[in-house]
């Protein structure tokens, strides 16, 4: 790692004047680099600066890190809230899960031999795997006839690839592939309902999503030799290891209402009354929670349409403790991809066992934007009611345990970014550059790596920015 310059950084009598800046207010704390939000961007970032020799202060709004890392360790199997699946192709992930000594094993969230683990209950029709390619409701032919809804986005989006490498979703001379996926695509209203509508793993249809980043997210998940990979007893583990060893320069219940660059240097203030003053401050925040910060000076016009609009993916997860095995009576597979508010029902085998300990609904496009308009217990109940509704067999069978929004959690904002068409194009660069003191940092900044890995990338160039 490069060596951190000291000199370059204000120390000793320097943060003295930093504390009482030109405002004339004192700051409660200063430190050369101010780091905002835990998740493993930020924990990433404030542990490479602290190990360069910089003073670092990392300030939290929740009262604990990881962001959308979350393991709800309280819970039977302690199931994931929200990042989920790692590869083994997540270098600096996996790097860090050995430096904690926390083991990584196989993501097996669903048995892989014996009968089928998921079914399909589409418009009021149950509808086993088997069944699916001729079935009347399977609205393709030829090929794609033959794959389950939930694969048609990667089978259709994956022919054809223009981009030779993953980083050249960022070269303007792909461009032209900025456009709906639905332009790209060209299918019926009907087949783009169930491969992009219906449980989207991106955005909530095919009209809003870009084919560019479709081909990046193919590019990056193709990298050859990956297995699915999870924290053995959760993911949280690791980022509650990465604030561990920051220590108190880790500052939870801390949420920034406004960030000032200046001369000066940066000025922090919290919802509390709280002042931070540093040099620099580097700033994690999905843009769906950056939204909320002041900045000022605001930052050049792409840069603040990019924090503006970029869309997140909502995401609902409702779990559910079984009481009984009902998918014993009713003899279908325990998981359900269904075109109900309850999504996708997985029957999860948490804590590396063989025993279903938990269901889980996981709620995604316009059923999660409808959930998030309802008082949480409301939701819950017809995401329940409607698990009940699709198969009579779970009736009475489900405790309610857990109501986790990504949508409605005001320090996310969302699960992941989507970028919708055009926008990539627009300002995918303007969003991530630096702004006077300001470095910008998170998944939504990375170029070769997604999710977990994404973030941990953009700490990098964060701290290469810094140093
Ligand atoms: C449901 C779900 C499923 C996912 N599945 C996967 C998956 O399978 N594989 C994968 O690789 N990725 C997955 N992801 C994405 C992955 O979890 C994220 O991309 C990654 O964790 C983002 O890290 P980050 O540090 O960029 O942002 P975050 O983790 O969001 O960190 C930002 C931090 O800033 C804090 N904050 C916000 N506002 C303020 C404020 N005003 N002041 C101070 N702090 C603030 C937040 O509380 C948060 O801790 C999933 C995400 C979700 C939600």
């Amino acid at each position: 790692m490069v060596g951190f310059s000291r000199r370059t950084f204000l120390k000793g009598t320097a943060s003295a004047a930093l504390l009482a800046s030109a405002s004339g207010a004192r700051a409660n704390e200063s430190a050369d680099v101010i780091v905002l939000g835990a998740g493993l961007a930020g924990l990433s970032t404030a542990l490479q600066l602290t190990e360069a020799g910089a003073s670092v202060l990392l300030l939290e709004a929740k009262e604990r890190p990881g962001g959308r890392v979350q393991t709800l360790f309280d819970l039977p199997g302690r199931p994931e809230a929200g990042g989920t699946q790692l590869s083994s192709n997540y270098r600096r992930f996996v790097g860090l899960a050995e430096r904690f000594d926390i083991p990584l094993v196989e993501d097996s969230p669903m048995q892989r031999d014996g009968p089928p683990e998921l079914y399909i209950a589409l418009r009021g029709e149950t509808i086993l795997p088997d069944a699916w390619a001729g079935h009347a409701l399977n609205p393709f032919a030829g090929p794609l006839a033959g794959l389950p809804p939930w694969a048609l986005p990667f089978a259709a989006m994956g022919r054809g690839n223009p981009l030779p490498e993953v980083a050249s979703w960022r070269d303007p001379a792909f461009a032209e592939w900025d456009v709906p996926v639905s332009d790209h695509l060209g299918w019926t209203s009907e087949q783009l309902r169930l491969g992009f509508g219906i449980n989207p793993g991106y955005g909530a249809s095919a009209y809003n999503q870009s084919a560019l980043m479709w081909f990046q997210i193919l590019k990056a998940i193709a990298e050859p030799g990956g297995r699915l990979l999870t924290v053995e007893n959760g993911n949280q583990r690791v980022p509650d290891a990465m604030a561990a060893e920051l220590g108190d320069r880790v500052r939870f219940g801390v949420a920034a209402r406004s960030i000032a660059s200046g001369p000066e240097g940066v000025e922090v203030r919290t919802m509390d009354g709280s002042r931070y003053r540093a040099d620099r401050a580097v700033i994690t925040l999905p843009t769906s929670a950056l939204r909320t910060v002041d900045i000022d000076p605001a930052p050049p016009i792409l840069q603040q349409r990019g924090i503006r609009s970029l869309p997140y993916n909502r995401v609902v997860r409702a779990y559910f403790v079984p009481e009984r095995r009902f998918w014993e009576e009713d003899g279908l597979p325990p998981s359900i991809w269904s075109d109900s508010y309850a999504g996708r029902v997985f029957a999860l085998r948490g804590g590396g066992g063989t025993e279903i300990t938990m269901m889980q609904s996981f709620i995604t496009g316009r059923a999660a934007e409808l959930l998030d308009r309802m008082p949480e217990a409301q939701a819950m109940a017809l995401v329940q009611a409607e698990i009940e509704r699709i198969r009579p067999a779970a009736r009475g069978a489900l405790r309610p345990a857990a109501y986790v929004s990504w949508g409605s959690d005001p320090y996310a904002g969302g699960a992941y970014a989507c970028w919708a068409p055009g926008q990539i194009t627009a300002f995918a660069d303007a969003l991530s550059a630096p702004h006077d003191r300001l470095i910008f940092a998170g998944e939504h900044t990375a170029i070769r790596a997604r999710g977990i890995e994404g973030a941990l990338e953009s700490a990098d160039r964060a701290v290469e920015t810094v140093l």
